[in-house]
C-alpha cells in the first residue's frame, strides 16, 4: 500500500492512478477520479469499473482487462468520455500477481495524451496534403537523395521525362542531366550540402528517355533531420520546352527579319503610331541620309520628304496616310525623295500599317528604292523603240507617227504635208564589194548629208536598209520648195564620199519619190505608198532623180500586184508559153540560130515579157522562169532532132539575178545532158548589167560555158554602162546591138554610131547581130557596113514552135535545105 508521502504524489499527479480487484472493483483511486469523471476517490472504493467509468468507456476497455486479468501487462491507447470532453489515454494495466500465481488485481495508470494525439492527427493531416500535393502537382516534383538518386517522383515529372516512377528510383539525375548543364547544377546541390546556400533555381536541360532535350527550371531544396542531417532534396521541375522553341523561333524570326532588312535592296522605314521614326535600314539611310540614330524619334517627314514628280510640290507622305487610313498604299512611280542635302531622286514607294496581335496599329513602315536608273534606262529603251541604232535616227515607226500628227494637224488646219521616200542607188553594189563596215559608214555618212538638207521642224527617218524618209510637216510646203529640197537631197549624195581608208571615193546616188497631202492622198498609209510608186518610177527611168507622185503611176502599181499573181499562177499551171525569133546570116540568107522569147498565157491571151520579166526579177520569181525557159528550149530542141530545124542553135535570154546564182551553171548542163543537147545548139545572152557585177564567179561561170561548148551573146549592146575597154576580156562570142541604134540609123549620127558598133566588135573578134531590124534601108546600111546577122520583123517576128518551120520555108530562111 503507498505510504503517506507517496499517497499526495499519486493524489496530485495528472493521471489516473488506481488499483482493481480480479472482481474488478477499485482498491484505491487517486484524485484524478474527480476531474476525469466527478466521482469523489473514497466514494469509488468498492465500487465497479463499470459502475465508475460507465457502459460506454467500460466497453472500450474490456478487451484489456480482460487480458490484464489473464495475466498480461497491457498497454493502450484509446479515446474516452470524461468530464467536460473527451480524453485521448494511454493506458497500462499492470497484473498483480499473488505467491500463488493467481492474478490478485491490476494496476491502472492512465494519462492523457490528447495533445500529442492532436499532434499526431494534425502531422498525419499534413503528410497526406504533401503527399496529394505532391503527386497531383502540375509541375515535376520529386525527392532525391543527397547522392542524387531519384526516391520518389510525381506523374508529371514521369510524364515529363518519359521514365515510370520504377525506372526513376534506378537514377541518378547525373545520368539524366544534358551534359553541358551537368557541372552547374551538381555545384548548386554541393552549395547547399555545404550549407551555403538553403535552396537553388536554374534553367536547365533534361534528357528524355527518348534523347530529346528537355528544358525546364529547376528549384531545390534540402531537408535536413533535427541534427541537421542533409536527409534529401525536394526538386520542382518545371517544363518550358515549349516555351524555349518559342523564343527560338521568335529569336530566328528577329534574326531572319534583321538581316533580311540589312541586306534587301529596299529602304525600309518604320515609325511609331504617331508617325516618330523607330527603324531605317542601311539602305534608308544611305537614300534620304539620314543615320538611324540620328533619325530616331524624328517625325517621318522631316526624313523622308516626298514631292511628286509632275507638280513638283510636297505630297502626302504615304507612311502617314497608311496609318490614317489603315491600309496599304502602293504610290508607284512619279514620287521625289529630297534628301537630306537637297539632293532630289526618283523613287517608287510604298507604305503599310504595323499591327499589334490584336490588330490594333500601332506604327507604320515605308519601302522605297532609287528608280533613277529603271527611268535612264526605260528612256533609252523609249528612244531604241524608235531610233535606228546605226544612225540614230527616227526609224519607220515614228516616222509613221509624226506622219499622222502631221496630217492631222494639216487636215485641221488646211495645211499641206510632204513625204519624200528616199532610196540609195547602187548601195547594194557597195554592200556587196567593199563589206558591210564601209556599207554601214556609207549610211552613215548619206544621213548626215540628209540631214543638213532638212529644217529643224522636219522628220529625217531611216526606214531600212538604204531606205531614208523626209517629212515635211509645214503647212507652207508648195511643190516647188519640195523640188528644191529634193534637188539638194539627189545633189548632197550624189557627190562622192571619201572614206577614210579606201583610196577610191565611193559613188552612189539618191533615188526620191515624193508625195503631198491632199494632193495625192489622204491618209499616210497612202501617203507612204504613193510615194513609194513615185520612187519605184524613178528607179525605173535611171535613177539618180527625184519625181513627184502621178496619179498614172498608181495604175502601174496595181498591174505590177496584179502581174505578180498572174505569174506565181502560170509558174504553178504551166502557163508559160516559148515564141521563137529568127536570125538572119547575111551572107547565107538563111536562119542560123532563133531567139526564144518567153510568153505567159493568161484569160486567153499572150502577155508579153516587157510586162512580167522585171516583176519576176523584183520577186525573185525570174529563177523559176529561166529554169523553165531552159527546160523548154533543150525539150524543143529535141524535138525538132531529125527535122528541117535540127540544125538550129537557140539563144536563151538569161537575167542578171539568174546568172548570179551558182546553182544556174550546174542546172544547164544537167538540161542539156538529160535532153541530150549539144551545147552547142545553145547560146546564151547576158546583158551589160550581169557584166558590172564585177563578181569574178559570174565571168568564171560563163569561161567555163564557154569551153563547154556554148556560146555567150551580149543583149541590147549599147544601153548599159559598159566600158568598151573591158569587152576584150569577157567571155562573150556576139554582141547584139540594141534596136534602137537599129531605129536611129536613118539618122546620119546614129548610122555613123552603128557603124562604129559594128567596126569595133570585129576589131575585136566578136559576131555582131543588129536587133530590130524592120525596114529595107535599115537593112541595106547595116549590109554596107558589115554586119553579119539581123534579128527583125522584117524577116520573121517571133512565133510559137509549130509556126516555125512554115514561116522559115515560105521565107526561104531554113538553116538547110530539106
Ligand atoms: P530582147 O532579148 O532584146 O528580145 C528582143 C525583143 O525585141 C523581143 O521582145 C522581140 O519581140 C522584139 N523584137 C524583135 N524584132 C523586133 C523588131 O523588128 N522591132 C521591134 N520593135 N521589136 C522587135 P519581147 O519578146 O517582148 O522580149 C522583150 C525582152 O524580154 C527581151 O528583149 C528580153 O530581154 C526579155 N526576155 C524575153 N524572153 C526572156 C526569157 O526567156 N528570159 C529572160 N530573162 N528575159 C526574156
Ligand atoms: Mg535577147
Ligand atoms: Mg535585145
Amino acid at each position: 500500500m503507498p505510504t503517506q508521502i507517496g499517497l499526495s504524489v499519486l493524489n496530485n499527479v495528472p493521471a489516473l492512478m488506481a488499483y482493481a480487484d480480479r472482481h474488478e472493483r477499485y482498491l484505491f483511486n487517486n484524485n484524478a477520479y474527480r476531474d476525469w469523471y466527478g466521482i469523489d476517490p473514497q466514494a469509488a472504493l468498492g465500487k465497479t469499473m463499470r459502475e465508475v467509468l460507465g457502459e460506454t468507456n467500460y466497453r472500450r476497455l474490456e478487451p484489456f482487462i480482460t487480458r490484464v486479468l489473464a495475466g498480461e501487462a497491457v498497454q493502450y491507447e484509446q479515446e474516452l468520455l470524461t468530464v467536460g470532453r473527451p480524453r485521448y489515454v494511454h493506458g497500462s494495466y499492470s497484473p498483480d500477481v499473488g505467491p500463488d500465481g493467481a492474478v490478485r488485481g491490476f494496476f491502472i495508470l492512465v494519462s492523457d495524451i490528447s495533445e500529442r494525439r492532436a499532434l499526431e492527427v494534425r502531422l498525419i493531416e499534413s503528410e497526406a496534403r504533401f503527399s496529394g500535393a505532391f503527386q497531383s502537382a502540375a509541375i515535376g516534383m520529386a525527392i532525391v537523395s543527397p547522392e542524387g538518386r531519384y526516391l520518389q517522383v510525381n506523374a508529371a515529372m514521369c510524364q515529363m521525362l518519359g521514365y515510370s516512377a520504377d525506372e526513376f528510383n534506378d537514377l541518378l539525375f547525373q545520368e539524366i542531366t544534358h551534359p553541358d548543364d551537368l557541372a552547374s547544377d551538381v555545384a548548386a546541390t554541393i552549395a547547399l550540402l555545404e550549407s551555403r546556400q538553403h535552396s537553388y533555381a536554374m534553367e536547365k536541360r533534361y534528357r528524355h528517355k527518348t534523347g530529346a532535350d528537355v528544358h525546364a527550371i529547376l528549384s531545390v531544396s534540402l531537408v535536413r533531420d533535427g541534427a541537421g542531417v542533409p536527409l534529401y532534396f525536394v526538386s520542382q521541375v518545371q517544363d518550358i520546352t515549349d516555351r524555349k522553341v518559342a523564343e527560338e523561333r521568335l529569336f530566328r524570326e528577329h534574326e531572319l527579319s534583321q538581316v533580311t532588312l540589312r541586306s534587301i535592296g529596299d529602304a525600309v522605314v518604320t515609325t511609331d503610331v504617331a508617325g516618330r521614326i523607330t527603324y531605317l535600314n542601311p539602305v534608308a539611310e544611305t537614300l534620304t541620309g539620314w543615320r538611324l540614330e540620328e533619325a530616331h524619334g524624328h517625325h517621318v517627314d522631316e526624313v523622308y520628304r516626298a514631292i511628286s514628280y509632275e507638280r513638283g510640290a510636297a505630297i502626302l507622305n504615304p507612311l502617314t496616310l497608311a496609318v490614317s487610313e489603315e491600309r496599304v498604299i502602293w504610290l508607284g512611280t512619279g514620287t521625289i525623295l529630297q534628301q537630306r542635302d537637297g539632293r532630289e531622286i526618283p523613287v517608287e514607294d510604298s507604305a503599310a500599317p504595323i499591327r499589334d496581335r490584336s490588330g490594333a496599329v500601332v506604327g507604320g513602315v515605308l519601302v522605297f528604292h532609287d528608280v533613277t536608273q529603271q527611268r535612264a534606262l526605260a528612256g533609252q529603251m523609249e528612244h531604241m523603240a524608235h531610233h535606228d541604232a546605226l544612225t540614230d535616227l527616227p526609224n519607220r515607226t515614228l516616222f509613221r507617227d509624226r506622219l499622222e500628227q502631221a496630217v492631222s494637224h494639216a487636215h485641221r488646219t488646211g495645211g499641206c504635208v510632204a513625204v519624200l521616200f528616199c532610196d540609195l542607188d547602187r548601195f547594194k553594189h557597195v554592200n556587196d564589194t567593199l563589206g558591210h563596215a564601209v556599207g554601214d559608214r556609207v549610211l552613215v555618212e548619206a544621213a548626215s548629208r540628209l540631214r543638213q538638207c532638212i529644217g529643224s521642224g522636219d522628220t529625217l527617218s531611216r526606214w531600212a536598209g538604204d531606205e531614208f524618209g523626209i517629212l515635211l510637216p509645214q503647212t507652207h510646203v508648195s511643190a516647188r520648195s519640195v523640188s528644191v529640197l529634193a534637188e539638194q537631197v539627189v545633189a548632197a549624195v550624189s557627190a562622192p564620199f571619201h572614206l577614210e581608208g579606201l583610196l577610191d571615193p565611193v559613188e552612189i546616188g539618191i533615188s526620191v519619190g515624193i508625195s503631198l497631202y491632199p494632193l495625192d492622198a489622204r491618209s499616210s498609209d497612202a501617203l507612204m505608198q504613193a510615194a513609194d510608186v513615185a520612187l519605184y518610177d524613178v528607179k525605173r527611168n535611171g535613177r539618180g532623180s527625184y519625181q513627184f507622185f502621178a496619179e498614172a503611176m498608181n495604175e502601174g502599181a496595181r498591174e505590177r500586184v496584179s502581174m505578180e499573181a498572174i505569174l506565181r499562177q502560170a509558174l504553178r499551171n504551166d502557163a508559160l508559153e516559148l515564141e521563137f525569133q529568127p536570125r538572119i546570116n547575111l551572107t547565107s540568107g538563111r536562119a542560123t540560130s532563133v531567139e526564144a522569147l518567153v510568153r505567159l498565157r493568161h484569160d486567153g491571151e499572150l502577155i508579153q515579157p516587157t510586162r512580167f520579166i522585171r516583176i519576176a526579177e523584183e520577186t525573185g520569181l525570174i529563177t523559176l522562169v529561166g529554169h523553165w525557159v531552159i527546160e523548154a528550149v533543150c525539150g524543143q530542141l529535141k524535138a525538132w532532132g531529125g527535122t528541117a530545124l535540127r540544125d538550129l542553135r537557140v539563144s536563151i535570154n538569161v537575167s542578171p539575178m539568174q546568172a548570179r546564182r551558182d546553182d544556174f551553171y550546174a542546172s544547164l548542163i544537167a538540161a542539156t545532158e538529160k535532153y541530150g543537147i549539144a551545147a552547142r545548139q545553145i547560146e546564151l545572152e547576158i546583158t551589160e548589167t550581169t557584166l558590172v557585177e564585177p563578181k569574178p564567179r559570174i565571168t568564171d561561170g560563163l569561161t567555163s560555158l564557154q569551153k563547154a561548148g556554148f556560146t555567150v551573146s551580149l543583149d541590147d549592146f549599147g544601153t548599159g554602162y559598159s566600158s568598151l575597154s573591158y569587152l576584150n576580156r569577157l567571155p562573150i562570142d556576139t554582141l547584139k546591138i540594141d534596136r534602137s541604134f537599129t531605129r536611129d540609123i536613118a539618122s546620119p549620127q546614129g548610122g555613123a554610131i552603128v557603124a562604129a558598133i559594128v567596126a569595133l566588135g570585129k576589131a575585136l573578134g566578136k559576131g555582131i547581130v543588129a536587133e530590130g531590124v524592120e525596114t529595107e534601108a535599115q537593112l541595106a546600111w547595116l549590109r554596107a557596113i558589115g554586119c553579119e546577122e539581123v534579128q527583125g520583123f522584117l524577116f520573121a517576128p517571133p512565133v510559137g514552135a509549130h509556126d516555125l518551120e512554115r514561116i522559115l520555108r515560105e521565107g526561104g530562111l531554113l538553116p538547110t535545105e530539106a
